[in-house]
């Protein structure tokens, strides 16, 4: 591929302007399609959250280089920005002050991805088509071709259901009205919707831990506000994290915050409660489990689901992609990335090898590229951009070469972050062979001389 070419970019995320950035440091000609009115519009749903990484970790290094001439004044590197700050002293400036401003198309929701005259089956001549972007903007309809694509649209707009199996849970679209999925500002623009009520927050990883700390930051103001914390998971422990031992100190303060939220009580545990259906009870919402074991229910007013997001795909459908069947991240990249098997320390930097496709010049980045996995940190997305910028400017040694050394964390574990892990099962999970019970907690009542532990 030779110089000056035009490379695709879907999505104006923090990936998707280091993308761009580098694409242009390699003298090729970036153009950035924006779902939203601008760019960084998946943070500014979360600006009120406060990011888990410090600013070392959150700059790209050809973005810095972009925003110096500008009179940037580059953040603390020690410090830890809310999403607000991350737009307003790097998304925002990088994509109006720089550059890229010219190379973004915001409004600009791209629907399709293919190879210009060629179906999805077609082979013969197919490496010299173009590539073919449909987007539309306020004007209707538009087309872009270009030769490579570089898809960071993120997964923010796909979260997961609150059903247990993946799939939504039995009445979850009905009840949609009382039900909201990521990160709710229950303390700001959201306040209103959750004060004086019972809210459960269905999740085990930082969205579900930092929603619920937030709900009981608002019952000191709020009386009559309830945090009701759903867990698949029998063993509500593992989402406090990894404490001191965090590389990442934001986050294992705050799971140990959270720790001690739960000791005293101020948030309700529910632990081993798949969520299998939600009905409406006079404008309340029933929250029910049902399971071999013990079948349990719970009435609250509002329902958060923070169990993670999956990447939206379908409008690759004419893309040749080879994904992990589970993890719907690029075959090469999936294991390393399994949360069954890996915590984000452990995660190995990777690049353009392990992210190109069976469409060479087409690439997932960014989050969108963990899909299911939720380990993903924005540096590990600067890696895999500048690896991809060098690889389409055929640069082959610095595409290799690996430029990162991910921080380690402890609260990544396995089970995921954000997934929970159903594995153990309800009330703590099956009851010991040989004991006359329904489920191990049940066992542990009846062992303590108590009738049982009345989930039946
Ligand atoms: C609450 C929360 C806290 C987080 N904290 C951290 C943290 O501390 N540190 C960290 O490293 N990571 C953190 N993350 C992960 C974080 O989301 C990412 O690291 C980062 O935002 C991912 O960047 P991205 O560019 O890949 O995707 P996104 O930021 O999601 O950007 C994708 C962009 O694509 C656009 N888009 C979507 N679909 C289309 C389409 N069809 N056409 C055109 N445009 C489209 C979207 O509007 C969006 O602007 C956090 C995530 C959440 C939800």
């Amino acid at each position: 591929m030779s110089a000056g070419k035009t490379v695709a970019i879907i999505g104006a995320g923090p990936v998707g302007l280091a993308a761009a950035a580098h694409v242009m440091e390699r003298e090729w000609c970036p153009v950035v399609l924006e779902a939203g009115p601008e760019a960084g519009h998946s943070v500014r749903q979360w600006q009120h959250v406060q990011l888990f990484s410090p600013w070392e970790y959150n700059v790209d290094k050809a973005a810095a280089r972009l925003l110096a001439p500008t009179g940037w004044n580059s953040p603390d590197p020690q410090v830890y920005p809310t999403g607000a700050e991350l737009l307003e002293r790097y998304i925002e400036p990088l994509a109006t002050r720089t550059p890229l401003r010219d190379v973004i198309r915001t409004s600009s929701r791209v629907t399709a991805v293919g190879r210009a005259g060629f179906d999805k089956a077609k082979t013969k001549g197919r490496e010299a088509a173009p590539f073919e972007i449909r987007y539309r903007n306020g004007k209707g309809p538009e087309t872009l071709r270009a030769d490579a694509v570089i898809d960071t649209s993120g997964t923010w707009a796909s979260p997961n259901p609150a059903g247990a199996g993946g799939l939504p849970a039995i009445g979850e679209h009905e009840a949609a009205a009382r039900i909201s999925y990521g990160m709710p500002d229950v303390l700001g623009r959201d306040r209103a919707r959750y004060a004086g009520k019972t809210v459960a927050v269905l999740g085990a990883g930082h969205s579900a831990i930092g929603t619920l700390s937030e709900l009981t930051a608002l019952a000191q103001e709020a009386p009559g506000t309830r945090a009701v914390w759903l867990l698949r998971s029998g063993n509500p422990e593992k989402s406090f994290g990894g404490g001191a031992n965090d590389k990442l100190a934001a986050r294992g303060e705050l799971g140990a915050h959270f720790a001690s939220l739960v000791a005293s009580g101020q948030v309700q545990v529910e632990a081993g409660f798949p969520v299998a259906a939600i009905s409406q009870v006079e404008g309340r919402l029933r929250l029910a489990t049902v399971s071999a074991c013990c079948g349990r229910s719970i009435v609250v007013d509002e329902l958060v689901v923070a169990t993670g997001f999956r990447p939206d795909l379908s409008f690759l459908s004419e893309i040749r992609l080879r994904l992990d069947p589970a993890i719907e991240a690029p075959v090469a990249l999936a294991p390393l990335i399994d949360p069954n098997e890996h915590s984000c320390g452990t995660v190995r930097p990777h690049g353009a090898r392990e992210l190109v496709q069976d469409d060479a010049g087409f690439y997932l980045a960014g989050i969108k590229s963990y899909g299911r996995a939720p380990t993903f940190l924005m540096i590990t997305g600067y890696e895999q951009v500048r690896s991809i910028a060098a690889d389409l400017a055929g640069d082959r040694e610095a595409a290799e070469r690996v430029e990162l050394e991910l921080p380690e964390t402890g609260v990544c574990t396995r089970g995921g972050v954000e997934g929970g892990d159903g594995a153990s099962g309800c009330c703590g999970g099956p009851a010991p062979v040989g004991v006359a019970a329904c489920c191990a907690d049940d066992a542990s009542a009846k062992a303590a001389g108590k009738t049982g532990c009345g989930c039946s």
